[in-house]
């Protein structure tokens, strides 16, 4: 058994047939975000930013320091620059909003055919306010971003806003070559890290990105918490995105004044509790050893990757190679939906998989299909899930096929 299960309460109770492999949708929470969920729960619960008394006071500051550790979690400068939000939909869309005040008419946005909803509807909306376009770097047929075809693309690039890494495929975005990219032509750099944070630390000025979203839930951390991170200056170069309490300087019954970047982006009560259960997964996941984690996540895909090539009738999407991707694996059975894979693989052989289009739509209009199977790991997964995938797949294909 993976010991790393034992920071992980799901498995407390979980039987043999437990085989979660269900990470790139929602990850299991790790020990200590839910103890810190309950400790604030139990203790320490008031609004933050408000209240005099102790135990407000309390709150506050683990509120703040929650926030200084999503700050060194991805190496960003200041902890005023970073957003806490609902999860990364959330995050895209106030990256949008503010993002949409440095484009012109007839500007582009630049995305690609392997985003997740997330990161193409909040530009197509933003690109219909302010008249500009949005266009697509296309997908490789193993996957990845073409990257080749980025010169074709550079014609009037405001934004750059594309996957940190794939939710179908799992490809890792070749971010340096993006970032030369828009060097070249001014464009600003957004990446979705929403399938990337749940692999450890990050460094978004190693990145050389501009803005960063992820969410809580895919890295170990609580449900309904994200972090969106973004240059000090481009998070107070635009006004708020939602109105409410603790965004303002001063409000009279005519206008409002607004308070200064993170605050002017978290209207209303934040998720206080979340935040905080978000900074202990994050301190979890920076004591983790990455470089043992990633050989083992490395193995295990490789083990799905040969298993599923071997079985007849199986098409594979996304890289062949365990290289600059990460353990979320694609595929069809022939003549089988996605649904029904997923449906018998619980019920008979307790495997839990994603079926679907992904909520990447033109990403399955690229590969010419409307749904796949998802089999994503994490840091807990084993070879007995590997296992269980393989043979319950085998079975299901010779039942339904
Ligand atoms: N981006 C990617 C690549 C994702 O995989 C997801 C969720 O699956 C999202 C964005 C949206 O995340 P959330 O639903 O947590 O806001």
């Amino acid at each position: 058994m993976n010991e790393l299960r034992q920071d992980f309460p799901a498995y407390d109770t979980a039987d043999g047939a437990f085989h979660f492999l269900d990470n790139a949708a929602t990850s299991q929470i790790c020990r200590p975000a839910l103890e810190a969920l309950v400790e604030f729960e139990t203790n320490d619960r008031a609004n933050v930013k408000r209240g005099v008394y102790a135990r407000a006071e309390r709150a506050t500051n683990a509120f703040a320091s929650a926030r200084k550790a999503a700050a060194f979690f991805i190496n960003a400068p200041s902890p005023d620059e970073v957003i806490f939000t609902s999860g990364a939909t959330l995050g895209l869309n106030t990256a949008a909003h503010i993002l949409q005040h440095h484009l012109e008419s007839g500007e582009v946005i630049l995305v690609s055919e392997l985003e997740h909803h997330s990161n193409l509807v909040p530009w197509q909306l933003a690109a219909e306010r302010r008249g500009a376009k949005v266009r697509a770097i296309p997908v490789t047929d193993d996957g990845r971003l073409d990257l080749d075809k980025l010169d074709d693309l550079a014609d009037r690039v405001k934004i750059v806003a594309v996957t940190h890494t794939s939710n179908v495929t799992g490809a890792v975005t070749d971010v340096a070559r993006l970032r030369s990219f828009c060097d070249a032509t001014g464009a600003l750099l957004v990446l979705d890290g929403a399938q990337r944070a749940p692999h450890g630390p990050l460094d978004v000025q190693a990145l050389g990105c501009d803005m960063y979203a992820f969410s809580g839930h895919k890295a170990f951390g609580p449900t309904g918490i994200g972090v969106l991170w973004g240059r000090y200056d481009l998070l107070d170069s635009s006004p708020p995105f939602l109105g409410g309490g603790e965004m303002i300087r001063r409000v009279s019954i005519e206008r409002s004044t607004f308070a200064p970047p993170p605050h002017r982006y978290e209207a209303g009560t934040p998720p206080i509790g979340g935040a905080i259960a978000l900074a202990a997964a994050l301190e979890w996941s920076m004591s983790q050893d990455w470089a043992a984690l990633g050989a083992q996540e490395r193995d295990l895909t490789e083990k799905m990757l040969n298993g599923l090539s071997d079985m007849c009738g199986c098409r594979l999407y996304g890289p062949t190679g365990t290289q600059q991707r990460v353990g979320v694996v694609s595929f069809e059975l022939e003549d089988v939906h996605a649904h029904d894979v997923c449906q018998l693989m619980d019920s008979d052989h307790g495997v839990m998989l994603r079926g679907g289009h992904h909520c990447a739509q033109p990403l399955m209009d690229r590969f010419d299909t409307v749904a796949t199977v998802r089999a994503s790991l994490a840091p807990y997964s084993d070879q007995a899930d590997v296992d269980a995938l393989l043979n319950g797949l085998e079975a299901v294909r010779r039942k339904l096929a």
